[in-house]
């Protein structure tokens, strides 16, 4: 598969990246990915958008127009093959320079994109729904900048793992931030709840799109703080990402999720978004 590297396409395998490239040496730089659908793209516009707010906070100039950030995803994807869903990875360091925390003047960044399969949920997880544990948040308070300094991420994930579980949902203070790559949603008397962006955690991609399919949907969808108290009660808990799109969760720390017969099975408010979420990928992909 081809990758990009600093304005040359060539093999993943064998792009390289300098050791002094701040990226490595100190996480200095931001990420996106991006969903590919039978090779066309899935809310690129969102994407870039958020990448232009991640690299701002950074202070490192976009180094694309958004036609050429376009033209460079069309010609990766020109080479697959139309079957496959691909997430697009695309990374953004600071640059290359002597080790110094301070950020140095006019450096050139380092641009990476290349093209994975998809890693979706399979059918058995979407019938039988994921697990997912519950742990502190101790990452760093700008949840919202889509860094590649991703160590607090790395730990909360490890802690599901380790559960033979899928995801972990982070609790600060008490409150819901969302999961260790993904936006945690629940479900209350009807309406789909969700923490409202701010600096702790990120704005996915998906919290605009599933509040337009509420919107469409005639469901109650609702943004606002969601105590730790109110998971084990919910009557659906729901992730998004751009890989797991919209994912049932059917069992919280050990326990099922919801309530009556439907009790630790995929709830109908997820089944609803479900299905609007593949119609929008075969109706919003450019
Ligand atoms: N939060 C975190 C920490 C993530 O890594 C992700 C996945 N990128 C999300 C939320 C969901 O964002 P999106 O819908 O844009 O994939």
């Amino acid at each position: 598969l081809p990758c990009y590297l600093n304005g040359h396409l060539g093999r993943l395998g064998d792009a390289r990246v300098p050791v002094m490239d701040r990226g490595f040496l100190f996480g200095d730089g931001v990420y996106e990915a991006i969903p590919v659908y039978g090779r066309r793209l899935f809310r690129v516009d969102d994407h870039l958008d958020r990448l232009g707010r991640s690299l701002k906070a950074l202070r490192i100039e976009d180094p694309y127009e958004r036609e050429a950030w376009l033209d460079l995803f069309r010609s990766l994807v020109a080479h697959l093959p139309e079957v496959e869903d691909q997430a697009i990875y695309l990374q953004v360091t600071r640059g290359v320079a002597p080790r110094g925390h301070a950020m140095p003047r006019d450096l050139e960044p380092t641009v990476l994109v290349y093209t994975q399969p998809m890693q979706a949920l399979t059918p058995e997880q979407r019938h039988q729904g994921l697990s997912c544990v519950t742990a502190r948040d101790f990452r760093w308070q700008r949840g919202d900048i889509k860094s590649i300094s991703l160590l607090g991420n790395v730990l909360a994930r490890q802690v599901a793992v380790d559960q033979g579980a899928d995801e972990t949902l982070l609790i600060r203070d008490g409150y819901l931030t969302e999961g260790s790559s993904s936006n945690v949603w629940i479900v209350r008397d009807g309406a789909l709840l969700t923490p409202p962006p701010g600096e702790a955690l990120l704005e996915g991609v998906r919290v605009r799109l599933l509040q337009e399919l509420c919107e469409e949907l005639g469901v109650a969808c609702n943004l606002r703080p969601i105590a730790e108290t109110e998971l084990p009660t919910a009557d659906e808990i729901l992730l998004t990402s751009a890989s797991k799109e919209v994912a049932p969760v059917t069992r919280l720390d050990r326990e099922p999720v919801g309530h009556g017969a439907l009790r630790g099975k995929p709830g109908p408010v997820y089944a609803k978004l479900h299905e609007a979420y593949q119609r929008a990928k075969r109706l919003q992909s450019l």
